[in-house]
């Protein structure tokens, strides 16, 4: 796959840079380590784009690996869903997927392995004491009773917890470290837990599970991952990484390296605080055009190309930070710009009648599908005596600096003729029902004879030949930049985050397909809703609106 832009240097690829000139490695080995336990968001693309971006540019090899070693969360929908998300951004990992549960067996013997060297026992402490025992920042903890075992008793107790011996929380493996560490994660940390769950992967084979922390270098050490990145929050962490790997016999030697997790205004980040807007019915499921999702970005009409392009810009350092949804949106704009198809959407129809204009008057009106790319083709618009614009586009008085249709003046139709509205309907309530506007034939994209301008230009659709079709238009989904501050998170979320319009879009739309983004002139660029539209009912999401050059204009999108 070929890579339209470089990606800017930083200090882990600095690293793997020195190693390969070092010759410290001669192939560069990444993985991704996503716990199926939720779909992707835009966090896990940074973390992507960077584990598969080195490889991609090293010539070496990434790995998807899922880090699957607590059964209760995960399932294979979420599996399904991060594989299709991976390869959907444009990567794809070396050879087959990858489980930490495919290393299961050999986890199991490392810890015998440590047992035996008077690096592990037995605890039956309840959780709750252990937590007590840990102490805290200030406080060292305290050793348990259970922490003298001999080896024997150890590997005879670890046994009866794999046989299902134990009940769940009865016992666990420990590794003996130091219970006054000023890091909390080496004072004896749990390596081993009970829990009588089936797994996904190897069924009711297990009852004991390796923590994440165990699990994961060994997992890397067996794999041959050189660099195992991952984020700030694990930087203590590092340290039993290392215990780990220093105690036990493997060869190989993965190396950890911490950045700074992406974090955007607006939204979460976090797959439990996705899960709770999911079971919540905030939102309509994982891939809500609205979630930070890679699936909910993808039935917006995101494009992999604008997401890599924001992973690039926002680059990997190790300063925390909030990103503006500014950024990744212009990323999103500017490939639209270039890729989308042009055409005419009414959002918030009014119904005109050109007076002077015979009742089964039709022309076709030959339009670009973008404006500086003939190669694109061109589409046929049609043109009758009936036709719809957008409520926001016509004011029944002036008012200063307002350039659309204004009652008793003219306005051009977009890549048609000039229009005068002359006259108008209301029903009893005072709302307007259809406008009365003549045409003059003369100015099919020209300009009027006499030199008079006209210089507003609104856009239009057929009455009789448009298709009907459902607006879906999104905002933040939050409305406090950063919603973990809240309380209750619900509290924060935005209730106007999805708005329905019922409009109109012009026929060349028949053909429209989800794989596509189209740029309805003026609204913003669109793609077809995957679930929600039919052949007989097109829905359209927003996928973002046009660089707002109505910015402070009070009167655009007003319903
Ligand atoms: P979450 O809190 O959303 O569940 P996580 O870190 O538990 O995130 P994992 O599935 O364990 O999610 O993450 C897989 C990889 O993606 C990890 O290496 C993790 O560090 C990285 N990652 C997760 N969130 C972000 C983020 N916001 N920015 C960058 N990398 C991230
Ligand atoms: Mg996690």
């Amino acid at each position: 796959m070929s890579r339209s832009t470089t990606t800017p240097t930083n200090f882990i690829r600095q690293i793997v840079e020195e190693d390969l000139v070092n010759r410290k490695y001669n192939l560069i080995r990444t993985r991704f380590p996503p716990e199926p336990n939720g779909y992707l968001h835009i966090g896990h693309a940074k973390s992507i784009c960077l584990n598969f971006g080195i490889a991609e540019d090293y010539q070496g090899q990434c790995n998807l690996r899922f880090d699957d070693t607590n059964p209760i969360k995960e399932n294979i929908e979420f599996i399904d869903s991060i594989k299709r998300d991976v390869q959907w951004l444009g990567f794809q990992w070396y050879g087959n997927v990858r489980y930490a549960s495919d290393f299961f067996e050999e986890q199991h013997n490392y810890a015998i392995e440590l047992i035996k060297k008077g690096l592990a026992y037995v605890d039956e402490l309840s959780p709750d004491l252990i937590r007590q025992y840990r102490g805290t920042l200030r406080l060292a903890g305290t050793n348990s009773p259970y922490r003298s075992r001999g080896v024997e008793e150890n590997l005879r107790l670890f046994s009866d917890m794999r046989k299902g011996k134990f009940p769940e929380g009865a016992a666990c493996l420990r590794a003996k470290i130091d219970m006054s560490s000023s890091f909390m994660v080496l004072r004896d940390p749990v390596l081993y837990r009970i829990k009588f769950v089936e797994h996904h992967q190897t069924g009711y084979q297990w009852c004991i599970y390796p923590m994440y922390d165990f699990a994961h270098c060994i997992s890397d050490a067996i794999e041959g991952i050189t660099h195992s990145l991952c984020t700030l929050e694990f930087q203590d962490n590092r340290r039993l990484y290392n215990w780990v790997l220093d105690n036990i016999s493997i060869s190989t030697r993965p190396k950890q390296y911490e950045f700074s997790r992406l974090n955007i205004e607006y939204t979460v980040m976090s797959k439990r605080q996705l899960q709770l807007l999911v079971t919540q019915n905030l939102v309509d499921g994982w891939d809500d055009p609205r979630m930070p999702t890679i699936s909910g970005m993808r039935r917006r009409g995101y494009t992999p190309e604008s997401i890599r392009e924001f992973c690039r810009r926002i680059g990997v350092t190790k300063q925390d930070n909030l990103v503006e949804m500014e950024a990744l949106e212009s990323c999103v704009r500017e490939h639209l710009n270039e890729h989308a198809l042009r055409a005419m959407a009414v959002l918030r129809p009014i119904l005109i009648h050109i007076t002077n204009l015979p009742k089964d008057y039709e022309e076709i009106i030959y339009m670009q599908y973008h404006p500086n790319k003939p190669s694109m083709g061109i589409r046929e618009v049609p043109f009758t005596n009936e036709i719809y614009i957008d409520k926001s586009d016509f004011l029944e008085n002036k008012i200063k600096n307002y350039k659309r249709l204004i009652l008793g003046e003219e306005v051009r139709l977009r890549n048609a003729y000039i229009i005068k509205a002359e006259k108008l309907e209301k029903d009893n309530e005072g709302n307007i029902i259809c406008l009365y506007c003549s045409c003059d034939l003369k100015t099919l994209n020209k300009k009027p004879h006499d030199g008079r301008t006209v210089k507003g230009v609104i856009h239009w659709v057929s009455a009789k030949y448009s298709l009907p079709a459902e607006f879906r238009l999104y905002e933040k989904l939050f409305i406090c930049s950063n919603p973990l501050k809240d309380e209750n998170l619900c509290m924060s979320f935005n209730p106007n985050s999805l708005v329905i319009q019922e409009g109109f879009v012009e026929l060349s739309l028949k053909t429209a397909q989800v794989s596509l983004s189209y740029q309805f002139e003026r609204e913003g660029y669109f793609c077809l809703d995957s679930i929600y539209s039919m052949s007989n009912k097109l829905v359209f999401n927003r996928t973002i609106s046009l660089r707002n050059r109505w910015l402070g204009d009070k009167y655009a999108n007003n319903a």
